[in-house]
């Protein structure tokens, strides 16, 4: 399908090709000097002491609950409205992750109020997801952090460069996990990154993202050891130096895209917001978002598999973010989760469209989808 607007397109030129054919040149493929350097970087970006680059943020977070200890026995709070991996993550260790949910439709991230009904003896942590890149309300996290001793992971695959309170997104939890997946802010195809300030975490976490062995590739190529031990369980969730050489090319271009990013979602808001049939999510929201997505809710008289049919016609190509993972059926049939168990997520998930919204989309491409959506509006009114 060739659309006139995709949802994304990835801002990628001759220096992303540069930088891989310097990679092959140089014969290093893998765990090398590059990917410390895009950690380095990372890491100055965001305002964390420790980044540890990994093959996706699915890997990162399944580290990240296990370098906190979760495992059988435990539970894990999380969205629901959220991508299937958050979940999944909890459920490679062996845990339950218990779902709470949103503030309302206008704030569609996890509500702390929920959070806390849904603590029991076995809570061991939060983890938390910035919703299109607005920052959760991590005060009231945190606080209920500190009362019944629970770990915080944020899951910012949305969330790269967002700050809440001075602070980006990723340090103010005990971990931060980052998607390079190719529709994320930045991206090296697949990629990720975990970062945390805890150097206790930071140990376990860097074994664990290879195959928990002490000494490393790089390590027995400088001289600096022939052999080494396992000293914990761990995986292969290494990134190599390919992607992130594309990395350190996309963390450059990164505030700058966001930039954009934030323009496009501000001619969106002065288009759309008020617009009879539709709610614009965030609508009050005055801190640094890092925009990924750019979400609508429909209003209850509306069809939504009609509304997103009349967009595609016109070669507007829109998505869902997210349907709510406690209706899927492995999570129905694995810890009995179902349809009324969360109200506002489900309405929330079953209006949801998600707009077109990418740092080299043009104005003109903005101005294009929002009258299609007024044509849209307009006819079904005359229709009714
Ligand atoms: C993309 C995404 C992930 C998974 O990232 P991968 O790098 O593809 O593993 C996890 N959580 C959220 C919220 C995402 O958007």
């Amino acid at each position: 399908m060739k659309w006139k607007v995709p949802l994304f397109d990835v801002d990628f030129d001759e220096s992303e090709l540069k930088a891989v054919q310097d990679v092959i040149s140089s014969g290093w493929l893998t765990m090398g000097e590059i990917t410390w350097r895009l950690e380095r970087q990372f890491a100055d970006f965001v305002g964390v002491k420790n980044a540890f680059a990994v093959s996706s943020c699915t890997a990162a977070l399944h580290i990240a609950n296990m370098a906190l200890g979760i495992g059988s026995g435990h539970e894990v709070v999380c969205p629901s409205l959220n991508f299937v991996a958050g979940a999944n993550s909890i459920v490679y260790t062996g845990a339950k992750p218990v779902f709470a949910e949103i503030k309302d439709l206008n704030e569609l991230n996890i509500a702390a109020e929920d959070v806390e009904k849904k603590i029991t003896r076995n809570t061991k942590a939060v983890q938390v997801m910035h919703y299109g890149g607005y920052p959760c309300d991590m005060d009231k996290i945190m606080e209920l952090s500190d009362k019944y001793d629970l770990s915080v992971i944020e899951d910012c695959a949305h969330a790269l460069g967002a700050e809440y309170k001075n602070r980006k997104c990723g340090t103010i939890g005990d971990i931060g996990c980052f998607s390079f997946f190719s529709n994320k802010n930045m991206t090296t195809a697949e990629g990720g990154m975990i970062t945390t300030n805890n150097d206790n975490l930071s140990e376990r976490i860097k074994l664990m993202r290879s195959h928990g062995m002490t000494s490393l590739t790089l390590d027995r190529h400088y001289g600096h050891a022939f052999s080494y031990d396992v000293v914990r369980l761990g995986f292969n969730y290494r990134i190599d130096e390919i992607r992130s050489a594309i990395g350190m090319v996309q963390l450059k271009k990164l505030p700058k895209n966001n930039d954009r990013r934030r323009d496009l979602t501000l001619l969106y808001r002065e288009r759309l917001t008020g617009m009879e049939g539709i709610i614009v999510p965030f609508e009050h929201y005055n801190g640094i978002s890092s925009y990924h997505i750019f979400p609508i809710i429909l209003d209850t008289k509306s069809d939504r598999t009609g509304f997103m049919e009349f967009l595609k016609a016109r070669g507007i190509q829109s998505s869902i973010h997210y349907p709510p993972i406690h209706l899927f059926k492995y999570y129905r049939r694995t810890f009995g989760t179902g349809e009324g168990q969360l109200s506002l997520t489900e309405d929330a998930s079953k209006r949801l469209v998600t707009l077109p919204l990418y740092p080299t989309m043009g104005d003109e491409r903005v101005h294009n989808v929002c009258d299609v959506i007024s044509e849209y509006l307009k006819e079904r009114k005359i229709r009714k």
